[in-house]
């Protein structure tokens, strides 16, 4: 084989994995093994710029970024649907339709009805062309670039397909994918997102595509637009999509009679839960295209389709109290307690208010009958007062920590309240010490948190450094305590002193400071004395640390509590140095710090940044008197031009860097 030929052989494999593991759900080969092939055909079309292919799977990683998106006009428009709520509607909806076609007997499609943002994707010759989202209806947003970069959608199809034609479907954010955001975004003292719909019709308007690229996202198709398609039924359709590579979800159903589809309505308003993304109904299709047309549209939507909505997962109970729970890292969480209500198959007597300023707003008070809404989150949460308890005055949110008293403070600009007394409040102290004991973090084996929290209580625990000080007899005494779990805690907490430095790091609890945040540290500082020394100026200049995380974690090390606990656990064996970092390839750019700016064309900037760390360098946020090179691609921005130049910091291309690292 020469090499195109190997190039094409790889693209279509990687295609076909693709293909197995985002649409069929049925991975036939490791992601490692996967990772593998997809680096080395990256690494031949490196080699062979010649050979660029915009549908390769390579270009899944996106890169490319939009500043506008431009406004196109759809081809064929996007209707909404018509909405029914029961099943006298949904009879009506069918008595309209044989008024119009006569007393024809009918199939229908029952589609659930997937919750995401719409969007139509032409194909033109078994590739992808355009994605345009629904807009107004008459013209949308070319997202083209966004949507490339999700899995499920194929680049290039499969079998025999017409010339050319749209395909209309919902992108999505699957739940699970939503949390996973949600967890990251709350471990760095971010706001989480409210829920999976609007984060998946924000993602599909972001600027870079490499963004969108590391969401979650999938696309579940449901409609083929076009002329000539040479199709009889919506069904057929449905098949015929899925034969050329779509991810048309299984759950659709042909069915010969309106008892069915209630058939089908009762299913899935309960099985729906089982889903692994959200749906708020069913849509029913007529299911002959001949009679669609006879049908046609009204100024909004087609006569021959309705949606039935599931009944919102709501329900209104009473208020009976607000209390205030304390975070491990001080924030306070208003809890509403109601009056124990069933709503989505669980009886629900805790529900999210959020913060301060959704209690004002809602105008909630003590005694209120209220809304509660079941949607993607796990924690339902209040929508809304029903009717108004006997409560005269509005809610006054505390002014003091529940917990000790401290007075609490509000950042500008931030949400939550915060109890500022670090160091003596005890649920902080309690979870502090709870979240050094995690798996991510010291992954302490035999300690739960139930136990931290008594070993707390008995005075024996006051600190995350006092776990390397209990000896087996003071425990054995706790309730619940025998001799064998004594055992395995002590053993627990002898093993965790060879976790490495970046664990260690996230296990400190140092606000803002995840998972992420504390590799990047560890990497670029390998010891924390390093750390320690580092001021603010220095901190920004690492990758990804702008200037919260800094000054947070300046006031960390700062603080004569910490200091102390920190000299006690390197008395322990800690590990607080990074060990020889065996990922790295070479050590060529050792003590090389590089700043990436721009668009590349061989590299996304996460595959530059990954080389200059597995070469030895390092990456650095901002220009400064610290950096060594500039990595510029296309379009670099002015300011970091000018700043460069300033401080006589050399600027190369990526094909530089390449031979850079070649050498
Ligand atoms: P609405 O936005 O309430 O007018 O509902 C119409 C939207 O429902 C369409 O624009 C689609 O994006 C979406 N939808 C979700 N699932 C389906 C489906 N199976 N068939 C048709 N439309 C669907
Ligand atoms: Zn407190």
């Amino acid at each position: 084989m020469n090499v195109l030929e190997t190039i094409k052989a790889l693209r279509e494999e990687l295609n076909q994995h693709n293909y197995n593991y985002y649409v069929l759900d049925n991975p036939t080969i490791t992601d490692y093994e996967f990772d593998l092939k997809l680096k080395q055909l990256q690494e031949l079309e490196n080699q062979h710029p010649e050979y660029f292919d915009e549908f390769s799977p390579t270009q899944r990683v996106g890169g490319a970024i939009t500043k506008n998106f431009e406004t196109i006009p759809h081809e064929f428009r996007m209707y909404s649907l018509d909405n029914s709520y029961s099943r006298e509607d949904l009879e009506d909806w069918v008595n309209r339709c044989q008024k119009i076609l006569g007393n024809v007997p009918l199939q229908f499609t029952c589609e659930l009805k997937y919750d995401g943002a719409s969007i139509s994707i032409t194909y033109e010759k078994g590739k992808l062309k355009r994605a345009l989202t629904r807009g107004d209806g008459f013209q949308g947003d070319d997202v083209t670039n966004n949507i490339k970069t999700i899995k499920s959608v194929p680049l290039k199809l499969k079998g025999i397909f017409p010339d050319k034609f749209e395909i209309r479907g919902e992108i999505i954010l699957p739940l699970e994918g939503f949390e996973k955001m949600n967890q990251e975004l709350i471990e760095i003292g971010e706001m989480p997102y409210s829920n999976p719909r609007n984060t998946a019709s924000g993602s599909l308007k972001l600027q870079d595509s490499a963004e969108v690229a590391k969401r979650p996202l999938d696309c579940l198709l449901y409609g083929l637009v076009g002329s000539n398609l040479n199709l009889n039924s919506q069904y057929e359709s449905l098949i015929k999509a899925a034969e050329w590579g779509f991810k048309v979800p299984k759950q659709s159903k042909l069915v010969h009679s309106l008892e069915e589809v209630f058939d089908f309505i009762d299913y899935w308003d309960v099985h729906r839960h089982d889903l692994p993304y959200e749906t708020d109904g069913v849509v029913v299709k007529i299911n002959d295209l001949h009679l669609q047309d006879e049908l046609g549209y009204t100024a909004k939507s087609p006569r021959w389709a309705i949606a039935y909505k599931f009944k919102a997962e709501q329900v209104s109970t009473i208020l009976n109290s607000i209390s205030y729970q304390v975070g491990r890292t001080g924030a306070i969480t208003p809890v509403a307690n109601l009056e124990p209500v069933q709503l989505a198959g669980t009886i629900v007597k805790r529900a999210s208010l959020h913060n301060a300023d959704q209690i004002e707003k809602l105008d909630i008070r003590i005694g209120d009958e209220v809304f509660v809404e079941k949607g993607g989150e796990i924690i339902p949460k209040i929508i809304g007062v029903a009717k108004r308890g006997n409560q005269v005055e509005s809610t006054q949110y505390i002014t003091h920590c529940p917990e000790c008293n401290t007075q609490l403070v509000r950042t500008p600009g931030e949400a939550q309240h915060y109890c500022p007394n670090f160091y003596g409040c005890p649920p902080q102290i309690i979870g502090r010490i709870q979240h050094f004991i995690t798996r991510k973090a010291m992954d302490i084996e035999g300690l739960g948190g139930e136990t931290v929290a008594l070993l707390y209580k008995a005075d024996l625990v006051k600190n995350y450094a006092d776990l390397y000080e209990l000896k087996k007899a003071d425990i054995v005494v706790l309730d619940r305590m025998a001799e064998k779990s004594a055992d395995n805690l002590i053993n627990g907490i002898e093993k965790s002193k060879t976790v490495p430095f970046e664990r260690v790091l996230y296990a400190l609890g140092i606000r803002y400071v995840g998972e992420t945040v504390a590799k990047k540290l560890a990497k670029h500082y390998r010891t924390i004395d390093a750390l320690i020394q580092a001021d603010l100026l220095d901190l920004v200049t690492v990758d990804e640390i702008g200037e919260r995380i800094a000054q947070s974690v300046m006031d960390f090390f700062q603080n004569q509590e910490n200091k102390r606990t920190i000299s006690r656990l390197k008395s322990f064996g800690i590990q607080f140095e990074m060990k020889e970092d065996f990922s790295k390839v070479s050590s060529i750019l050792e003590g090389k710090t590089f700043v990436v700016s721009g668009v590349f064309q061989l590299f996304s900037r996460d595959e530059l940044k990954k080389l200059i760390e597995d070469y030895g360098g390092k990456v650095g946020s901002s220009i400064s008197s610290k950096t060594d090179f500039v990595i510029a691609g296309e379009n670099m921005g002015p300011a970091k031009l000018e700043k460069a130049n300033q401080l006589n910091i050399p600027i190369i291309t990526e094909f530089e860097f390449k031979k850079m690292i070649n050498a």
